[in-house]
């Protein structure tokens, strides 16, 4: 059975079980790894992340079984054991990442900046013991300063790109290093597509950060938002 198959298959299979009796599904190319769906009485269509590509059939079903499950309201629950495992694998971050990488567009694809090395600044944050170092990690400034948005991440893709606006000699170390120290978090929690993205227990890790007051200050005073 092809890949695009048994992504049909695996619908249409626990479609049946939700009342679905007409499911198609189909392999987009988004950039961020998403599953879109239109539906009606008994009827169902699905564009699925093609990072999904090469998953094993009892992840494409554990997958399949999680959206109709959402689109039938019942308790909200993230994606099941054996699909978060495939995930977050050595494996899949080997091949997708430079996918990832190469369809985002305003990335220098570079930690090194012009005046900060964020190389330096993750160095820093590990040796403080706020984070564990990860070889998979991917840091890279963004072409364009970006300033609505001064940091972002990919939790799915270990992917972490900080605002240009920030390599700049005139703007102390300690925002790219508080920004990337934010986005790290995020990493730190997993993937949870359907989580809460800034809770209770997110903000306590923010505070473990020595100057976070400092940076905070200084973020409201450049009118920067993370
Ligand atoms: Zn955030």
């Amino acid at each position: 059975m092809d890949t695009v198959e048994l992504l049909n298959e695996s619908f249409r299979t626990i479609g049946m079980n939700y009342g679905y009796d007409s499911v198609t599904a189909e392999y987009c190319e988004f950039k961020e790894f998403k599953i879109k769906w239109r539906r009606s009485c008994g009827w169902a269509e699905f564009d699925v992340s093609d990072y999904m590509m090469d998953a094993p059939p009892e992840v494409m079903r554990g997958m399949a079984d999680t959206i109709f499950s959402k689109i039938a309201r019942k308790v909200r629950k993230n994606y099941p054991k054996e699909m978060l495992d495939w995930l977050t694998a050595d494996e899949f971050i080997e091949k997708k990442q430079p996918l990832y990488m190469s369809r985002a567009r305003n990335l220098t694809r570079t930690a090194v900046g012009e005046h900060v090395d964020l190389n330096e600044a993750y160095r820093r944050l590990v040796d403080m013991g706020l984070t564990n170092f990860d070889k998979n990690l991917r840091i890279t400034w963004t072409r364009q300063p970006n300033t609505h948005r001064v940091g972002y991440c990919s939790v799915l893709m270990k992917v972490v790109i900080i605002s240009s606006v920030f390599d700049s000699p005139s703007i102390p170390t300690l925002l790219s290093d508080y920004v990337l120290y934010h986005e790290l978090i995020h990493l730190s929690k997993g993937f949870d597509p359907f989580g809460q993205r800034h809770g209770i227990d997110f903000h306590s890790l923010e505070r473990m950060y020595p100057k976070r007051e400092e940076a905070e200050e200084w973020l409201k005073r450049l009118h920067l938002r993370l």
